[in-house]
């Protein structure tokens, strides 16, 4: 199931990109594996998958650990400052920065391990009150500027959740607004590349739109199961 799963959302993400022509090449898959047993991961990294993935720290932690290959961990979900230290060695990827102090944390812990750590910030796209993320632009250029004073930080981009609705306008001002966000901090010299957009439900839109990181859990493994 899953390989047909991975064979249809590949074939959409393909016929999206002929249609906005976009490159497949510079768009990665992330499959979202969270609360996914071992061997459902390892059948979908058989499939030729180079991304996973999780969020929760100690989900990724422990499965990093029996999980092993030639691919990279996403770290997408809300970080907490004092989970950090479970995350720092296998996520290749953070993607939910959103405050000076966990950008901080993660910054200490990367410098004792000798690692340079790529980070997205977490945009509030929506006014959706649940959602995390940064909200105004004084906010976002000063921990754009935080992290560029990091040494153990590489900031290559951002990261949003669209709102949770039918409303395809409103899902795509999301996206846009987060592209245009990165091209506004680009423009002060930044060189972010990356905007991680796209679920299960819009990564059409999010790939018409710039994506360049897809995350996506359950057009993969089907609807998850939450014990
Ligand atoms: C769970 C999750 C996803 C994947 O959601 P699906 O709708 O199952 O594709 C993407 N991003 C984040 C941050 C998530 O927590």
């Amino acid at each position: 199931m899953i390989s047909e799963n991975l064979k249809k959302v590949e074939e959409e993400i393909a016929e999206t990109c002929l249609k906005t022509s976009r490159n497949r090449s510079e768009i990665k898959l992330i499959a979202v594996s969270k609360t996914q047993s071992a061997g459902a991961i390892n059948q979908i990294l058989e499939c030729g998958i180079k991304n996973l993935g999780e969020n929760k720290a100690q989900e990724l932690r422990d499965k990093s650990e029996i999980i092993l290959g030639d691919f990279f961990w996403h770290f997408i979900g809300h970080l907490q400052t004092n989970k950090v230290k479970y995350v720092i060695k296998a996520a290749d990827f953070i993607h939910a920065v959103d405050s000076e102090k966990l950008a901080s944390e993660i910054n200490a812990r990367a410098a004792q391990i000798n690692k340079i750590q790529n980070v997205l910030l977490e945009i509030k796209t929506s006014a959706e009150e649940s959602k995390h993320g940064l909200r105004t632009e004084d906010e976002i250029y000063k921990l754009v500027e935080h992290c560029n004073n990091s040494s153990n930080l590489k900031l290559i981009g951002l990261m949003t959740m669209a709102p949770f609705t039918d409303d395809e306008k409103i899902i795509r001002q999301s996206f846009v607004s987060l592209r245009l966000l990165k091209e506004k901090i680009n423009q002060r010299g930044m060189h972010l590349t990356e905007l991680s957009m796209g679920m299960t439900n819009d990564f059409k839109i999010a790939i018409q739109e710039g994506s360049t990181m897809l995350r996506i859990g359950t057009a993969l493994f089907g609807e998850r199961n939450y014990k």
